[in-house]
């Protein structure tokens, strides 16, 4: 198997785009679906600071990686959620990330501790609020992206959600026709209202397959690892399903997510909509100031909560 481009030895074959390429070609095509994904959804220009949030896994530390490659100004955030070895070793694994391409791009990692923050572990705080890990999860580091984001000013957060993860996701929402969710399924959201930074996903041209050659090939140290919280979960098996498809018939994720995210642009202006249903609908928190659209945000009702709760 030989490079589409310079015919020297393949390292790696892409049945979705019928070719193959040497780790040189293959870094470029990488580059290049990130760069046309950052242009094509007026994600950021390149005057812009950039907050990744990285998790010490392959796609958050590419992510960083490839952005500071392509000349951008990114640095990262890691929130440690308190899961015993895993968290110690996904710690790890952006610190020395970060040191490595500090060194090189004068790039900074901040952190967040839930168990200094909050108060305690993640898996302790569901189980005072009574709710999942998961979602107890979402919101918290929904929260303390936004609020570091902001905070250090910003223009932008970038996530390192891929091909497969997006395509799950959809899969999910028309499975149960979440349609609030549906609207809001896009891989760049705009800061709607003040207090809430924009939103981007710079990978979802990719799949988890080439990101974590992306990783290997140009030796990212990154946790392989799942969360052990992410056992059982449907967003596994919707990926599962989905790679069964793409086996028998290459490219049904790609076609699957990009054609909703054509038919989603025809059918209504997404930005826009969204962006005047939530200036309606926000206002302050009346304990942190971060706009929501209760009286209280969801993340200071649940430590009020964890303040008061006793686990099941
Ligand atoms: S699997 Fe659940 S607990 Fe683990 S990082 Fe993801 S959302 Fe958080
Ligand atoms: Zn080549
Ligand atoms: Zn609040």
């Amino acid at each position: 198997m030989n490079c589409k481009k310079c015919h020297t030895k393949a390292v790696i074959g892409l049945p979705r785009h019928n070719a193959a390429f040497c780790k040189v070609c293959f870094n470029a095509f990488v580059r290049e679906q990130v760069a046309r994904a950052i242009k094509g959804e007026r994600m950021f220009a390149p005057q812009d600071r950039i907050l990744v949030a990285v998790s010490g896994g392959k796609d958050s530390l590419a992510l960083w990686d490839i952005l500071l490659k392509l000349g951008y100004k990114a640095d990262a955030l890691y929130v440690d959620l308190g899961i015993g070895g895993y968290s110690a070793t996904s710690r790890k694994k952006a610190v020395q990330f970060a040191e490595t391409v500090g060194a090189s791009h004068q790039a900074t990692l901040l952190t967040h501790t839930v168990q200094e923050e909050e108060g305690a572990g993640i898996r302790e705080l569901a189980m005072l609020i009574h709710r999942p890990t998961c979602s107890a999860c979402g919101t918290i580091k929904r929260y303390q992206f936004n609020r570091a984001a902001i905070a250090h000013h910003y223009d932008v957060m970038a996530t390192g959600h891929n091909l497969d993860d997006e395509a799950a996701r959809l899969l999910g929402n028309v499975l149960h026709w979440q349609e609030e969710y549906l609207d809001k399924q896009s891989p760049s959201l705009p800061a709607s209202v003040e207090g809430f930074a924009k939103k981007v996903k710079p990978l979802y041209r990719l799949s988890e397959r080439e990101v974590a050659a992306y990783a290997v090939l140009n030796r990212i140290d990154y946790i392989v690892e799942e969360c052990p919280m992410a056992k059982g979960s449907k967003m596994l098996l919707y990926k599962e399903v989905l790679n069964r498809l793409e086996t028998e018939s290459p490219g049904t994720k790609q076609a699957f997510y990009c054609g909703f995210l054509e038919k989603q642009a025809k059918a209504q202006p997404a930005a826009a909509s969204m962006a005047e249903k939530d200036q309606a609908s926000l206002r302050p928190c009346s304990t942190c100031g971060q706009p929501t659209t209760a009286e209280t945000c969801s993340y200071c009702k649940m430590m009020a909560r964890a303040k008061t709760g006793s686990p099941r």
